[in-house]
């Protein structure tokens, strides 16, 4: 039976998330339409996390060396320590980064990832959940994520992926939307990450990279260390 990774509830539902527009604007398979439905639309009844966000639950205990549940790590002496940046609100993950003493949160679109107004080497953790695909340039906001972290912080992270295709950029193409523009909560996406996903942080100059799969190929989250 599947467990929340950040609240440990067994009561899961799920919810269609992607619309047949994004879909279309995708060029998404119905198998890879399926994936990502199931990412983005199974969610813990108890926290609200998404399969997504159980992903990067997951890939922070791995790097924190956390047993347990997310939860029961925030509570832990461990976690009182960590500087954590956190860009955009993480969905379920983010009230429990929030409980730890040194959590900055950055607002997302107001702060920049391309531009960070922080100090070199000032934090343990940046935290970051499906916001990248929205910023302009990705290898330019993972080289902001690495000059703020300290030597051996690491950037946890997640990405759509579509695990079948190579990334590919939508310049040039009809403006694809995440979020629901009718409620003013849209935004653009500008890169649609594929196979290559884990190329991203090394070219912005991490010295690693790891890819933590919670459910293939429905839920990887990235560990990029500085
Ligand atoms: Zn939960």
């Amino acid at each position: 039976m599947m467990r929340c990774a950040v609240c440990g509830s067994d009561e899961l539902h799920y919810v269609e998330e992607l619309s047949a527009t994004l879909i279309r604007e995708w060029e998404l398979s119905a198998k890879e339409a399926a994936y990502v439905n199931r990412q983005q639309g199974l969610q813990c009844v108890r926290c609200g996390s998404t399969l997504r966000c159980m992903a990067l639950a997951t890939a922070l205990l791995r790097h924190c060396g956390g047993a347990g549940t997310l939860a029961e790590f925030s509570a832990s002496p461990a976690a009182q320590q960590l500087r954590v940046l956190e860009i955009n609100e993480a969905g379920g993950v983010s009230p429990f980064l929030a409980k730890w003493p040194a959590h900055v949160f950055a607002q997302y679109p107001d702060v920049d990832m391309q531009r960070l107004p922080y100090p070199d080497a000032s934090f343990d953790l940046v935290v970051h959940s499906d916001t990248l695909e929205h910023v302009p340039d990705p290898v330019l906001g993972l080289t902001e994520c690495r000059r703020v972290l300290r030597e051996g912080g690491a950037c946890v992270f997640t990405v759509p992926i579509i695990v079948g295709r190579l990334t590919r950029s939508r310049a040039g193409l009809a403006p694809s939307y995440h979020g629901e523009p009718a409620k003013g909560d849209a935004y653009l996406v500008h890169t649609e990450f594929g196979a290559d996903a884990w190329t991203w942080p090394l070219a912005a100059g991490f010295a690693d990279c790891r890819i933590v799969s919670l459910e293939h190929p429905a839920a990887h989250a990235l560990i990029a260390v500085r």
